[in-house]
């Protein structure tokens, strides 16, 4: 027979806390603290098995469960010392939900079972207290009548509609009609008289008796708190948690005990370290008479616990250290046992009735990035856990809170967000907003913060964005320009906003009284989100890591560098074996990665040198390679723009000291670098002295149907051998001029979308020739590797072949996620939102790897490259470089290195350490 029923109270209990999946967290838990001898209520746990066994059935209790709850009941009046349903010495007990995970607040709990015609005068003479026991009943009958004879039997009228809110207007307009202000005026007759009222009325809605049994109200108990479990409240909350249905909830049946029996009783919640802040203090808040409930329903501000607990808006009040300080030291004794044993700050929750302690909850508290950081330092100090332990303690999202300016989330809180969008880029930003790159700079120059908010950014937006403080787009998905750039950054982003509409028309006509139409040239300032419209220079605030966007000012809280972050990586690092390299392309940049502790450069994007700061001149000399006529012509204008490539990598190079460069030869499609718009085409024109005419029958034979799977990347180099002829000389000149100069330079070059080795071989020979022409020039041994970039299905498939020329491949999951699933990066975001939401993929493909899919490509092309090479260096350098899950899914493919964005750089740095240590 299967056992669904384990009790727990005086100092014994047959379960423990690691069965949290059997008995659900809190069921667990209050089982460990009775092992631990602490003063737990008495109780009983039915399993979540049993919950599935109820669904299995159609929703039927299995024969054995009440039989098995009455036989626990037992245990549990024992303990006690008083008797569930007795006319005497009546026991109250909740029947409370308790999932694998906390589901706060999303099922069910009914308090105060037990209280009938039978057992009400008994509680009445043992408490001497008529008004407590009036309180709790009509307490009993609202939760009842709303939880289990309504929701539980799935008759739910409309929001506003329910039992409940009928009970409470009733409540309401009776102390109305008696001139009372609060629940508290209400007397023992009152209350008496309500409750009558209320069974009456919910006979007269429900169309059945709240019944006045207690083992019927037990039961009814059970199988609501069960049927609660689906309730659309915990459906939804699973599905965004990512929580089985499977799993169903355990119900945990306790004995009641109260905190609104007189100022000798109270009840609190508790932290026994600061959740905010990491503090090694105990902070909590606590009420005198009161119940559970009134603590977290904010009705009455809570009382500091201690001293250390007071703030502006409760140091008035006294806590519970000055007022029961014999308690308050029992219940730090508490929090001591409680840590020793969890090794870790748990989030308590505990009532005293008539001056005896209760515990009535522990679970490992939640707690922000820089609390779990401060914790987990301090715990290890302590020797409270182990190193391993305290690496594992902090997950690479709250180590990224650690980075970014952030929202103030207390503030947040109290606003609502008016839009939501894709979380491209980390942290917060308040801002005004600006809707042109000339705008964000005025406000740059005027020192005031900008939102730079557009339908989507592209090259030319770059010195806008760099501007602002943050960056809002209607379009672009998780790895758009946007996107891309605003990570490299560190910038605030959020992209592919739809409710974002830039409203485009300059003109509008209108008709005067005359009948005579007029042309408008309007200054268009506004834009609408969601449906609201908003001026240039209006303040809105964004949530980069959420994707959340407001219209008012919300505060920001400033991440600073600071010593124990610093600590905490250095110990990560001792679990680390794979390395952690940067995508960079300045050596402003390259500083910065190397700060966060990047080993060397895994991609340096030669083309960012041609948008934003200084561009101007090199993006004239690849314009005028791009318009040129001839092979001689274009070659004349390569000649005059290596110098520009030579001093980039040799800038970059030098601040790296000898940590290693992965050049990657130009990739993008060359339109890219052609202005759009005809006016600034015109300009383009005339510069080049050419006709408008001839540009734009250039542009047109460069034009593509699809620019992405077209003339980029290697072949670029294959179409014009002109163009890698010239970065082989700047890259090999720039490090012979180094070593002439006592410099350790470290290049690696690499290739671009290949698929197939030819290409590799085809590039190979320019090197060659190059590479002997400069060693020759400058006197030098210039030694690099030579590599391939991994973004092409056929490319991981003929690995081996590829091997046999390429000394390393870097997997750019980018365009290999875009080739392998066929979609677009920069226009997918509308199609990824609905196939998240139809559950047809469970994330953003361009943000965590595909590891089914495009994950297995990397795998064969790894197993397949060592086969030819063993040493081959393996490495990732798309997006998903800084992604936690992609890197410990990197490190299980053998990868060598992954490379990710400055900022991301110790959120890689964690994820590869705890990945090393879960596989141990
Ligand atoms: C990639 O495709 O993954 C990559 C790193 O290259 P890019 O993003 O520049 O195309
Ligand atoms: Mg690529």
């Amino acid at each position: 027979m299967t056992k669904y029923v384990y009790t727990f109270g005086g100092k014994t209990a047959e379960g423990k806390a690691d069965m949290k999946n059997l008995l659900g967290g809190k069921g667990a838990n209050l089982a460990e603290m009775c092992l631990l001898g602490l003063p737990v209520p008495a109780g009983l746990t039915i399993t979540t098995e049993c919950c599935t066994d109820y669904y299995a059935n159609n929703c039927q209790l299995p024969a054995t469960l009440m039989d098995e709850v009455w036989e626990g009941m037992k245990k549990i009046e024992s303990i006690m010392g008083m008797k569930y349903d007795d006319a005497e010495n009546p026991l109250l007990i909740s029947c409370r939900s308790g999932a694998r995970t906390s589901m706060p607040g999303m099922m069910d709990t009914v308090l105060n079972i037990g209280l009938s015609s039978k057992t009400i005068p008994g509680l009445i003479n043992k408490t001497n207290n008529p008004r407590f026991v009036y309180d709790s009943y009509r307490r009993l009958i609202m939760m009842y009548a709303d939880v289990v004879m309504e929701k539980s039997e799935g008759i739910e009228p409309a929001d506003g509609k329910g039992i409940r809110k009928q009970l409470d207007d009733m409540l309401d307009k009776y102390k109305e009609e008696k001139g009372y202000k609060s629940d508290t005026d209400l007397d023992a007759d009152d209350l008496q008289i309500l409750s009558i009222a209320f069974k009456e009325k919910i006979k007269e809605v429900l169309g059945s008796e709240f019944p006045d049994d207690a083992k019927a109200q037990l039961e009814g108990g059970i199988k609501a708190v069960f049927k609660s479990w689906n309730g659309k409240k915990a459906i939804s909350y699973r599905r965004i948690e990512g929580i089985p249905d499977s799993w169903g909830t355990a119900v945990n049946v306790q004995t009641m005990v109260f905190g609104n029996m007189g100022d000798d009783s109270a009840t609190g919640v508790a932290f026994t370290r600061n959740p905010a802040t990491g503090e090694n203090l105990f902070y909590g808040e606590w009420l005198i008479n009161a119940q559970g409930e009134d603590v977290v329903a904010g009705i009455r501000t809570p009382n500091p616990l201690n001293d250390d607990t007071k703030n502006e808006q409760n140091k008035h009040l006294p806590s519970m250290q000055e007022l029961m300080p014999d308690t308050y030291k029992e219940l730090c004794g508490i929090r001591e046992i409680l840590e020793k044993n969890y090794h870790d700050m748990l989030d308590i929750e505990f009532t005293i009735q008539k001056g005896k302690l209760y515990m009535l909850q522990c679970r490992v508290g939640k707690r922000t990035g820089v609390a779990a950081l401060i914790m987990s330092l301090d715990m290890l100090d302590e020797k409270l856990i182990d190193k391993q332990e305290m690496v594992m303690r902090v997950s690479p999202t709250q180590l990224e809170e650690l980075l970014h300016p952030i929202l103030d989330a207390i503030d947040e809180k109290i606003h609502k967000p008016i839009a939501k969008g894709l979380p491209a880029g980390p942290g917060g930003a308040v801002g005004h907003i600006a809707l042109s790159c000339e705008k964000a700079l005025e406000y740059q120059r005027k020192g005031m913060p900008c939102i730079l908010v557009r339908e989507e950014t592209n090259p030319e937006d770059v010195e806008g964005m760099r501007a602002a403080d943050g960056i809002l787009t209607a379009r672009g998905g998780m790895t758009s320009h946007a996107a891309l750039v605003a990570r490299g950054w560190g910038k605030c982003c959020i992209v592919g906003c739809e409710d974002v509409k830039i409203n485009k028309d300059n003109l509008s006509i209108s008709t005067d009284k005359f009948g005579h139409k007029h042309v408008n040239v309007k200054i268009n300032d506004t834009i609408h989100i969601a449906g609201k419209e908003y001026h240039e220079g209006d303040i809105i605030s964004l949530n980069g890591s959420k994707g959340w966007i407001y219209d008012s000012k919300i505060k920001m809280i400033n991440a600073t560098e600071n010593p124990n972050f610093k600590r905490f990586m250095s110990i990560a690092d001792e679990f680390r074996t794979i390395g952690v390299r940067t995508n960079a392309d300045t050596p402003e940049d390259t500083i910065n990665a190397i700060n966060f502790g990047a080993e060397g450069i895994g991609l340096f994007r030669i083309e960012h040198m041609f948008y934003g700061k200084n561009s101007e001149e090199p993006l004239a000399k690849l314009r005028d390679m791009i318009l040129a006529d001839t092979t001689e012509q274009r070659i004349d204008a390569l000649n005059e723009l290596e110098p520009y490539i030579r001093e980039a990598a040799k800038g970059t190079l030098k601040v790296l000291n000898g940590k290693p460069l992965t050049f990657r030869l130009m990739d993008p499609p060359l339109h890219e670098f052609i202005p759009q718009a005809e006016e600034k085409q015109r300009e383009l024109a005339k510069e080049h002295n050419m006709k408008f005419e001839e540009l734009q029958k250039r542009i047109e034979e460069l034009h593509e149907q699809n620019p992405m799977l077209g003339s980029r990347g290697v072949r670029l180099g294959v179409l014009y051998p002109e163009i890698t002829e010239t970065q082989f000389r700047a890259l090999f000149e720039a490090t012979a001029e180094l070593i002439q100069e006592g410099q350790n330079p470290h290049l690696e070059i690499m290739v671009p979308l290949i698929m197939n080795v030819r290409e590799l071989k085809h590039q190979k020979a320019i090197a060659n020739k190059v590479h002997a022409e400069v060693e020759q020039k400058y006197n030098v041994k210039i030694e690099y590797l030579y590599g391939t970039m991994i973004e092409t299905p056929r490319a991981a498939l003929v690995a081996n072949e590829v091997a046999e020329v390429a000394d390393f491949f870097s997997f750019g999951t980018n365009d290999l996620t875009q080739m392998t699933l066929g979609f677009s990066r920069d226009d997918v975001n509308i199609i990824i939102h609905k196939y998240i939401e139809e559950k047809i993929i469970p994330n953003d493909p361009f943000e965590s790897l595909d590891q089914k899919g495009v994950g297995e490509l990397v795998k064969i092309g790894v197993g397949r490259g060592r086969s030819t090479r063993k040493d081959l260096k393996c490495g990732i350098c798309g997006e998903h470089g800084g992604d936690p899950a992609s890197v410990e899914f990197c490190f299980n493919a053998g990868l060598n290195y992954v490379s990710c964005s400055p900022f991301r750089i110790p959120v890689a740095r964690l994820a590869a350490a705890q990945a090393a240590i879960k596989s141990k």
